[in-house]
């Protein structure tokens, strides 16, 4: 499932729920019949539980729904008559978020919704918390980093990019590998751009990346991570005349609630 896919159905879904003619039941429908066999099953449990959450609380919570560009919350709304961005999830290790940090960042109120996987019930509305480091007792932030595409020892391309998932500390700056994937089709932000697939030449590159990794960023937080905070590339820095410099990963996008927390810029090795 590219995120390209999660994103368009997500559009037709909440396109026909708000519809008054058709409604939610239009929308469960279609997801049944056309649509749950296009997306994974974190996919689906995903876009079910963002309809569900629309469905049952979106007066409650003055809800409306976040775009895929740019607005990366699934949902913008108020919660105790402060404006709040949602972001909801089944799949959180709750037990493990118990004994993270409560984080109150500089930007608007951002909650974690929680609700039940199978049969889409809110169980709790979550303040956004993270793990504490160990050096330093930063908070941890996860991030995923878009790996330019694999070759093997002979030059070949592999046709297929790595993308790595990790903590950064806002603190000390440590960075720590958790996990790793392999697609194919999922370029590195800088290839994108190369390749220009899809881009509309009057967009600055600035938002063309910027854009490109909000929408990674939708379907990571789906696949790996639900409280995933940003999207990075892995560049070299040229800081010396001759050359020389450094390799460091560049946070191309960055969720507002850990704006100003978070590192734009961590050196790392050349390999990752
Ligand atoms: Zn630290």
């Amino acid at each position: 499932m590219s995120a390209e896919t999660y994103n368009r159905i997500r559009r037709i879904l909440f396109s026909v729920s708000n519809d008054p003619k058709r409604g939610f039941s239009a929308a469960y429908d279609m997801m049944e019949a056309t649509y749950r066999q296009q997306l994974d099953v974190h996919g689906y449990i995903g876009l079910m539980a963002e309809l569900r959450f629309y469905q049952r609380h979106g007066q409650e919570y003055c809800l409306t729904i976040g775009g895929d560009m740019g607005k990366h919350a699934d949902f913008a709304g108020m919660y105790r008559a402060e404006p709040t961005r949602f972001d909801v999830t089944t799949n959180l290790a709750f037990k493990r978020f118990e004994d993270y940090e409560p984080f109150m960042g500089k930007g608007l109120a951002y909650k974690i919704a929680l609700l039940d996987h199978q049969n889409f019930e809110i169980v709790d509305v979550l303040n956004l918390a993270f793990p504490r480091c160990e050096l330093c007792g930063g908070h941890l932030f996860p991030a995923i980093v878009l790996l330019g595409r694999n070759y093997d020892r002979h030059g070949e391309s592999l046709w297929s990019n790595d993308q790595v998932l990790l903590e950064v500390c806002g603190g000390c700056e440590e960075i720590i590998e958790r996990n790793r994937f392999t697609h194919h089709g999922l370029l590195s932000v800088d290839e994108n751009f190369d390749y220009g697939y899809g881009l509309d030449d009057d967009v600055p590159a600035f938002d063309r990346n910027r854009d490109y990794a909000v929408s990674a960023y939708k379907s990571f937080r789906r696949k790996c991570s639900d409280y995933l905070m940003a999207v990075g590339s892995h560049r070299y820095h040229v800081t010396e005349r001759d050359g020389g410099g450094h390799w460091a990963i560049d946070f191309d996008f960055m969720n507002d609630a850990v704006m100003g927390s978070m590192p734009r810029h961590v050196e790392c090795s050349h390999k990752m």
